[in-house]
């Protein structure tokens, strides 16, 4: 499916089956938030990002209105898949709402811009997905595109 963002006029391409992977995922942590991080590739042009796959953290707190990961243990994963996949990088985050709306707290907001202020972390656009969810099934999603402190999104 093609996700669009009208204010910075980009688009996300995530394929059906890789969607439901990470719904998958998430609803089985139910009634407990679920997340990882968003692997992908922009086009020459840079106005299509395609994901292409996540990497679950090792070490994360979820609650019913929490998810918080760590990089803990996962260095290796990163390394392995770009030793993989030399032209694809980390673009940014997803994570669930369960029972909640696919709008951002105020803590996701401040978790992005931790990411952006992150030293070793090179990105200035980094990619946030909510996906809201119920006990067996996705209610709705939503793409964000970070930039300069608000997330703008993708419809
Ligand atoms: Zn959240």
């Amino acid at each position: 499916m093609i996700l669009k963002n009208t204010d910075k006029n980009v688009e996300i391409l995530i394929s059906n089956e890789l969607f439901k992977k990470l719904s998958t995922y998430g609803i089985n942590e139910f009634p407990n938030e679920f997340g990882g991080f968003l692997i992908g590739y922009y086009s020459n042009d840079f106005k299509t990002l395609t994901i292409s796959d996540t990497i679950l953290p090792k070490v994360y707190t979820g609650t019913p209105c929490l998810f918080q990961r760590s990089i803990k243990g996962i260095q290796k994963s990163f390394k392995e898949f770009y030793e993989r996949k030399p032209n694809q990088y980390y673009v940014g985050e997803w994570h669930t709402h369960p029972n909640g709306s696919t709008q951002y707290s105020s803590t996701d907001l401040q978790a992005m811009t931790n990411i952006v202020n992150c030293e070793t972390v090179r990105i200035t656009n980094p990619i946030l997905l909510i996906i809201s969810t119920n006990k067996t099934d996705v209610n709705n999603f939503r793409f964000y595109l970070y930039e300069n402190g608000e997330l703008l999104p993708f419809m």
